[in-house]
């Protein structure tokens, strides 16, 4: 799996639809200050379903809506879209290419589209959920966060070791089966009284 293509249109600085298309491998993004290199790493958080603010480096979501500029009025929506190539078959639907899309409104209103259909937040996270992308992973490292990590604990360094290695998810799954097992226990013992009562 790869990114294949990002569309930003009405995004941050990005007015116009802008299209980066991207090879497998390395790909790098070169400018000035200020012209608009992180907006793009904000994008692709931003469409897989980044619900705060400040990790895009904004007060409020609106702020990923262009404000306008000297010579640009602002405009009324949002709108990213991100392919994947999925012709190794990572993610766990059928399409070669996987195209998912996000849109907000300065109303608020806000969407997102898996191939062209409406979908929900939790449809785009589930197709991530085994991929290592998505919001709460380290596929995007901020900058700043860079200097955090080297500096951070060497069991906070371990669990990014963990998840880029895809241990995580198994642990994460590790735990919901023992919370599942915990609660099924009460259950029994509950059933268990019940039991005792009536004999
Ligand atoms: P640096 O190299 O300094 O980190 P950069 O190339 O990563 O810079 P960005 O931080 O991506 O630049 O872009 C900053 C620019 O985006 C600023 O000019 C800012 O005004 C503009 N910008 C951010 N949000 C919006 C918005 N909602 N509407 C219009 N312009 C915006």
């Amino acid at each position: 799996m790869y990114l294949k293509s990002l569309v930003l249109k009405g995004f941050k600085s990005f007015a116009d639809r802008s299209v980066l298309g991207f090879e497998p491998g390395i790909a790098a993004v070169v400018g000035p200050n200020g012209s608009g290199k992180s907006n793009i790493s904000d994008a692709v958080l931003w469409v897989l379903g980044e619900r705060n603010a400040k990790n895009l480096r904004g007060q409020a979501m609106e702020d990923v809506i262009f404000a306008g500029s000297s010579a640009r009025k602002p405009v009324g929506v949002a709108e990213v879209e991100l392919v994947l190539d999925n012709s190794d078959g990572t993610l766990p639907v059928e399409f070669n290419d996987v195209s998912i899309m996000r849109r907000m409104y300065r109303s608020g209103e806000s969407e997102y589209l898996i191939n062209g259909t409406i979908a929900r937040r939790m449809d785009v996270l589930d197709i991530l959920h085994d991929s290592g992308l998505g919001t709460g992973t380290h596929s995007i490292i901020a900058q700043g966060h860079l200097a955090e990590i080297l500096q951070s604990k060497p069991e906070d360094r371990r669990a990014l070791i963990e998840e880029a290695a895809g241990v995580l998810k198994h642990k994460q799954r590790k735990a919901k089966s023992q919370r599942k097992l915990e609660r099924m226990d009460e259950h029994l013992a509950r059933v268990r009284d019940v039991v005792a009562e009536v004999e």
